[in-house]
């Protein structure tokens, strides 16, 4: 072999490892890019489901941090370390979430979820629950719609030193119709120790629209809770703090908390204004996030409110900004606030009623100008009505219930007769649900065009006659002599 030939297939062998090493480079750095966007698209959907389940009201009070709202999309890139644990973590949350679900009796929620995680039909733990959270449902039974009971509050006293204080007409009036504080817990307390679960009025029936848009009721029989859980609606009255409720020792305002949630402000005697669970919002809410099995899929109260002196302690009614027809503490509330701006106000409003309903509440009319509406004129429905309508109905999204002022109704128990004149203009305003005052255990009527119920004052009338009367009407709920205030004193007529 020449030196020629030898060094011809010396470079020729140099040639093929090189072009063997560029390929290699090539497939390893091919590779590398694809590993590179799985990666990406993996970290992005986790991050899309992290942020499809998380609370609509978180999503709208948490701002991004500087750092999350300049990350570039390569940054994501890099951020592989925390993938491998994220999946673990997910299947975690998702489990918890659907353990709440199942607490508050919504079983198809929890499976539903449960089915969601990735994998779920071959993992063991996964398919054990949802047979467990099955078996569960399938042992429910239906709620008997002639036993749901309806209870009622108006705004709690906080201090009864100042709340019972005095012998005026108005004492009296916050002695028969107010609640302490004190008495709200108690009966919260005993009644989710005796079975009772919180349902919305509207779970109680299935609605239905035909084509021309007529609306139709039935008794919900898919309602159902475990055997010996009894149903019970709950509704608040008169939430707007009154001007002649100030200085009562009750609280002033509904505000948002620094988690957006609903929380009060109340002055105290001393004049110092502080920030808290002083009322049945707040207090319910809390309640129920520790219990979440005393209310059935998330079920909070309905809130019946009036126009007049505006809602939730802010000053929205139209006469605030028109200075029409003020009576005179509305008079003297503007003179002592002399920067009040109505718009901002009733922004504030609607701020606070969208937080109060994303957390389960409802609205309802208590009338604008908490009207005897059964001793009314047409006129006069129509004419506070429409009040409604225009100066509270924005604020608060509209409703389709209506709970009569002093519990008074358009008629007697019967059935609404068809040429009810004061139903039929309710029914074309979108009224559907009904509710007066009636102190028996039950009254229930679900109707094809209607559903009219029977709410139950729990109240210091109420809970004093109870203890020291001699008809107790609320033994099926608690005990009341466990409940009564013992800082009450009397119960004086009005
Ligand atoms: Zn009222």
């Amino acid at each position: 072999m020449d030196r020629d030939e030898a060094s011809k297939r010396r470079e020729a062998r140099q040639r093929k490892r090189k072009r063997a090493l560029i390929i290699k480079l090539i497939v390893l750095i091919l590779l590398l890019a694809i590993l590179g966007v799985c990666v990406f698209f993996l970290i992005r959907s986790t991050r899309k489901d992290q942020e499809s389940e998380a609370p609509k009201n978180q999503e709208e009070t948490v701002e991004p941090t500087p750092e999350e709202s300049g990350t570039e999309p390569d940054a994501a890139v890099e951020d592989t370390t925390v993938e491998p644990t994220q999946a673990t973590g997910d299947k975690a949350t998702l489990m918890q979430e659907a353990e709440y679900l199942a607490a508050t009796y919504d079983y198809d929620g929890a499976i539903e979820k449960l089915n969601s995680i990735e994998g779920a039909a071959q993992d063991q733990e996964i398919t054990a629950k949802i047979a467990e959270y099955q078996t569960t449902k399938d042992s429910c039974v239906s709620v008997n719609m002639e036993e749901v009971t309806h209870i009622f509050y108006h705004s709690l006293v906080v201090d009864p030193d100042r709340g019972f204080a005095g012998d005026d007409s108005l004492t009296a009036g916050f002695k028969q119709w107010m609640t302490t504080v004190d008495e709200f817990d108690k009966i919260t307390q005993a009644m989710y120790d005796n079975g009772y679960v919180l349902v919305r009025l509207r779970d109680l029936v299935v609605q239905t629209t035909d084509e021309n848009g007529t609306v139709h009721f039935a008794p919900n029989t898919e309602l159902k809770l475990p055997a010996g859980k009894k149903a019970f609606v709950m509704s608040l009255d008169d939430l707007s703090y009154y001007h002649s409720y100030d200085g009562r020792g009750i609280a002033s305002k509904v505000v948002l908390d620094e988690s957006g949630k609903p929380t009060c402000e109340y002055i105290q005697a001393d004049g110092t204004m502080v920030t808290g669970a002083y009322d049945c919002v707040p207090l319910l809410d809390q309640f129920i996030a520790e219990h979440p099995d005393a209310s059935y899929h998330g079920a909070k109260g309905m809130i019946a409110l009036t126009g007049y002196d505006g809602i939730l302690g802010y000053r929205t009614d139209i006469a605030y900004k028109t200075h029409e027809n003020l009576t005179s503490d509305q008079q003297a509330w503007l003179d002592a606030h002399p920067d009040f701006n109505w718009d901002t106000e009733c922004a504030q409003a609607k701020t606070v009623a969208d937080a109060i309903k994303a957390d389960g509440w409802e609205f309802a009319s208590h009338t604008w100008g908490h009207m005897h509406i059964g001793d009314a004129d047409m006129a006069r429905v129509q004419s506070d009505t429409e009040k409604w309508q225009n100066y509270v109905a924005p604020l608060v999204g509209g409703s389709d219930t209506i709970i009569f002022a002093h519990g008074q109704d358009l008629a007697d128990w019967h059935d609404y007769a068809a040429d009810n004149e004061k139903f039929n203009y309710l029914k074309s305003q979108g009224f559907n649900f009904y509710c007066n005052v009636d102190s028996t255990q039950y009254f229930l009527q679900i109707r094809d065009n209607y559903v009219r119920q029977g709410r139950r004052n729990l109240d210091g009338y109420r809970l004093w006659n109870d203890v020291h009367g001699e008809n107790n009407k609320t033994s099926d709920l608690f005990d009341a002599s466990q409940i009564l205030d013992p800082r009450r004193t009397d119960v004086p007529a009005l």
